[in-house]
Order: structure tokens, then C-alpha cells, then sequence
């Protein structure tokens, strides 16, 4: 175990995360009289509303998330340590981080906790297995793996059955992630690989999506939910509302309808977008504060300045804080990060902590793309949808995407998907598929070493 020296120093900030909110708020005291150590679990910031698209084979990997190293080069107050963070002291003011076996403490003066959220599967674990969800490349790659290897197993099999099976798609949850998702399922069938099989026709897929309430995208409100409804059914999909998923297994999975009744889904790939479950670096700190809550997601229910009761040095920000009307979404991390870091400063020259004025976020409205040229869009009292709320779709995305090339990439990839019906990104390995389940068995088996 290594401790970082005690040396003449600057006020050290150590930022948990490389997401939205752990980026911005790294990037935002590129100019402070600090120190910054950021640590993260992944090398790459990533960009998680395009994640769809690399499941789906229109971005690459590398256009949705660049290396956090690289986009903090310049930065010379800021340093990249990979590792997951096991440990938060607050008392003794250190983080714990944990690459392979080397174990880093390192101290902190300011500590932002970016930790974001993970798929939840509300205490059946079990179903993970057989449907991921989206939070992660890793995710995106094998989703990518089994929508494109369902078609070739469905080419390959001689029993209508399993052709059948092979063909059915399903995807849990009617939120945004899960409209997008299946929205791009079916035009990858419908356009992308129509004409690509010879034993099969993609076209007639059956792509369905699950919903246990009873709109699709109820934070949009019921006419851009309605809307988005009527647009996927026109692209095929089934759209199923006022069902729950009550067992997943790897052929299929049983649903539950309104009246009672139970059936099963036979399918081969399943798509889990149904909830969220916070850090838990969430309860870990808030356990140590002086009666910090989380709620039933996990995320820290923060004060009006984002820190937990007792340590106003301590910031909780993005997908782990819990603040009356701020949606996990990127622009609450980011304001959160704006917001924390300006404490930060602001105290630096002087300010007094107990002075703070709360956070305040500002809704600037939210957004879903359903299929090409169709989005939903929500600013304030004002909903509308279809081609303008695409273009404005486009240009958001566009704008939060870090680096001027994988905006170029993106631009060009989406020329190619959404004018022609190409897709540049269909490769697929037997590796991504089970990759994963592999790395998972090793570490069962207690083996020192999983990667490196
Ligand atoms: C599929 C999908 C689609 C989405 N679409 C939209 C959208 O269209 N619009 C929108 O505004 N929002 C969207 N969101 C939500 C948005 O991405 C999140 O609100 C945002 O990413 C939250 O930022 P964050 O920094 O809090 O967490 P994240 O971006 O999740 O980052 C968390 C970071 O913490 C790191 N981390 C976690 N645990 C540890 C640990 N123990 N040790 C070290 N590092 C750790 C992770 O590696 C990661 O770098 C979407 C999310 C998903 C999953």
C-alpha cells in the first residue's frame, strides 16, 4: 500500500468519477490554485445518451468515449489515476482506490463524488445475465453482440421455432433509454440488414418493448409519451404497457398484465432499461456523515449546497445526489459540478462555508430521439416532437460530445446511417458476447488477477 507524502502543498481536490459530472467539475478548476486527482474505474469519459447507438452499430466506441487522460493532457493541475474506489474516509479525509493489487490512499482538502448509477434489476440480480443493460461499453458491445449474432443464429437454425425465438427482441422499460433503443432495433431490422440474409427476412423481426406503468416516457408527459408511442408502433414495434417482467431466463421471459394473467416471451435477446440503482459509495459516505440519508435508489440525499451533514468540504454530485426535481440526467451533473467547483474557488479567496448559497438547478427541458428524423422534446410548458425536435436532438448531442473529431465522426457516421441505410459499425466478436461472463467466472474462482 502506498500513501501519497505529506509535502508542502495546494489544496487538494480529489474528484470520484470521469463522467459528466466528474469531468466538468475536473475541467472546471483547470484555473484554481489546486490540486486535482481524479479517479475512475474506466479510462474513458463516457458519453452514456449515444450508448444506444454503439449497441445498435452506428458509433464506434471511440466517438462516444475519449480517453480522460488524453482530454485532461493540457491540464497541469489535474492527474488520471484508473482504479475503483473501495474506500471514502471522511474523518481521516482519504480515498481508497484499487487497481488489480496495488491499493492507492490518496488525501483530499475538497472531495466531489461522482460515482454516478448503475442498472438496478430491483433484487433479481439473476436476470442481468441474460438481459444486460446499458450503463457501460462493455454493456453496449455485447448488446451489440447479441442483436447482430440473433439474426445469424436465426440464418443458421432449421427449426422455425428457434428461427422464431432468434427473431424476437425485447426490450424492458419505456423510459427514454428504452424508446431509443428499440426504436434503433427495428430500423436496423427494417433498413439496415433488409436484404442482408438469404434463409431470413430481418424485416419481419418482432421487436417489442415492455412497460409496467402506462405510457411510455411518463417524465415527458402524456401527449410527447403518446407521440412517441404512435411512432413506434408505425415502425413495427409492440408496445406493451401495464406489463411486468416477472422472470427472465435465457430463452425467454415471463410477463405479468394488468388483468393478472402470466406468459411467456420466448426471445433471444432482451434489453434491461428498467431502473437505477446509485453508487454505493453513496451509503458509504453517507454512514460516516452526521445523519446524511440515501434513498430507496441509493443516492445521497445531499444538503441545499450538494455536500453531506457535517463535512461542507464533502460534494455529492450527478446520478448519486438525490435533490427535489433534478432528473439524473447530464445537465444536472453538470450544474452540479459548475456548482461545487465554484464553492471550492470561491473559498480558496476567502469565502465563508456557512455562507453558501444552495444549489439551484436549471431545467432546460429533455429530449428522446424515437427513430431517424423523429425525436420528442420538452422545454418548459413547451412539448413538441417530430423532424424540428430531431434537428434540435442532433445539435444537443452534438454540442456535449467532447472533441472536435469524434463530433466530425459522429456527424459522418449519422450522414451515413440517416440518409443512406448504412451502419459503419457491425462488427461483432464471439469475445464481446462472452467476454464479460468469463471475467466474471475468474474472479469467482478467486483468481488474483482478472485483467492485466
Ligand atoms: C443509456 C443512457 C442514456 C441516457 N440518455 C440521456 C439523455 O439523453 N440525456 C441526459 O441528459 N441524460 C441521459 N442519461 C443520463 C446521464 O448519462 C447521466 O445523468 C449522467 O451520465 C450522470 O453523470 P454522473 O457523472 O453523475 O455519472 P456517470 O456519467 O455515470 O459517471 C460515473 C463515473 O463514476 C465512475 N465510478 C463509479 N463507481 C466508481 C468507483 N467505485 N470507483 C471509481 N470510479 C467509479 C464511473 O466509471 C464513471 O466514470 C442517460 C444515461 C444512460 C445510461
Amino acid at each position: 500500500m502506498t500513501v501519497d507524502n505529506e509535502v508542502p502543498r495546494r489544496h487538494r481536490v480529489v474528484v470520484i468519477g470521469s463522467g459528466f459530472g466528474g469531468l466538468f467539475a475536473a475541467k472546471h478548476l483547470k484555473r484554481a490554485d489546486v490540486d486535482v486527482t481524479l479517479i475512475a474505474k474506466t479510462t474513458h469519459h463516457l458519453f452514456q445518451p449515444l450508448l444506444y447507438q454503439v449497441a445498435t452499430g452506428i458509433l464506434s466506441v471511440g466517438e462516444i468515449a475519449p480517453a480522460t487522460r488524453i482530454i485532461l493532457r493540457k491540464q497541469k493541475n489535474a492527474e488520471v489515476l484508473l482504479g475503483e474506489v473501495v474506500g471514502i474516509d471522511l474523518e481521516n479525509k482519504t480515498v481508497t482506490s484499487k487497481l488489480l493489487d496495488w491499493e492507492r490512499v490518496v488525501p483530499f482538502d475538497s472531495l466531489i463524488v461522482a460515482a454516478g448509477a448503475q442498472q438496478s434489476y430491483f433484487g433479481n440480480d439473476h436476470f442481468e445475465a441474460f438481459a444486460p443493460g446499458m450503463k457501460t461499453i462493455d454493456d453496449a458491445l455485447e448488446l451489440r453482440g447479441r442483436i447482430l449474432g440473433a439474426f445469424e443464429a436465426a440464418e443458421v437454425t432449421t427449426s422455425a421455432d428457434e428461427r422464431q425465438r432468434r427473431l424476437t427482441f425485447v426490450v424492458v422499460g419505456g423510459g427514454p433509454t428504452g424508446v431509443e433503443v428499440v426504436g434503433q432495433i427495428a430500423e436496423l431490422a427494417d433498413r439496415t440488414l433488409a436484404g442482408a440474409f438469404r434463409a431470413i427476412n430481418p424485416t419481419e423481426a418482432r421487436v417489442i418493448l415492455i412497460e409496467a406503468g402506462g405510457a411510455v416516457m411518463p417524465p415527458m408527459g402524456p401527449k410527447l409519451g403518446l407521440k412517441a408511442q404512435r411512432r413506434l408502433e408505425k415502425l413495427g414495434v409492440e408496445v406493451k404497457l401495464n406489463t411486468m417482467v416477472t422472470d427472465v431466463d435465457y430463452k425467454g421471459l415471463t410477463v405479468k398484465e394488468k388483468d393478472g394473467s402470466e406468459h411467456r416471451i420466448e426471445c433471444a435477446v432482451k434489453v434491461w432499461s428498467a431502473g437505477v440503482q446509485a453508487s454505493p459509495l453513496g451509503k458509504l459516505i453517507a454512514q460516516q456523515s452526521d445523519g446524511t440519508e440515501v434513498d430507496r435508489a441509493g443516492r445521497v440525499v445531499v444538503e441545499p449546497d450538494l455536500t453531506v451533514k457535517g463535512h461542507p468540504n464533502v460534494f455529492v454530485i450527478g446520478d448519486l445526489m438525490s435533490v427535489p426535481g433534478v432528473p439524473g440526467q447530464a445537465p444536472g451533473a453538470i450544474q452540479g459540478a459548475k456548482y461545487a467547483t465554484k464553492q471550492i474557488k470561491s473559498e480558496l479567496k476567502g469565502a465563508d462555508p456557512s455562507a453558501r448559497k444552495p444549489f439551484k438547478y436549471l431545467d432546460k427541458g429533455s429530449m428522446a430521439t424515437v427513430s431517424r428524423f423523429s425525436a420528442v422534446c420538452k422545454v418548459g410548458k413547451l412539448e413538441f416532437g417530430g423532424f424540428i425536435a430531431w434537428l434540435a436532438w442532433l445539435g444537443l448531442h452534438l454540442y456535449y460530445l467532447v472533441g472536435g473529431r469524434n463530433r466530425i465522426a459522429a456527424i459522418f457516421s449519422w450522414f451515413v446511417t440517416f440518409l443512406g441505410r448504412g451502419r459503419g459499425q457491425m462488427t461483432i466478436t464471439e469475445r464481446w458476447v462472452f467476454a464479460r461472463r468469463a471475467l466474471e467466472q475468474v474472479r469467482d474462482q478467486e483468481t488474483p488477477r482478472a485483467i492485466g
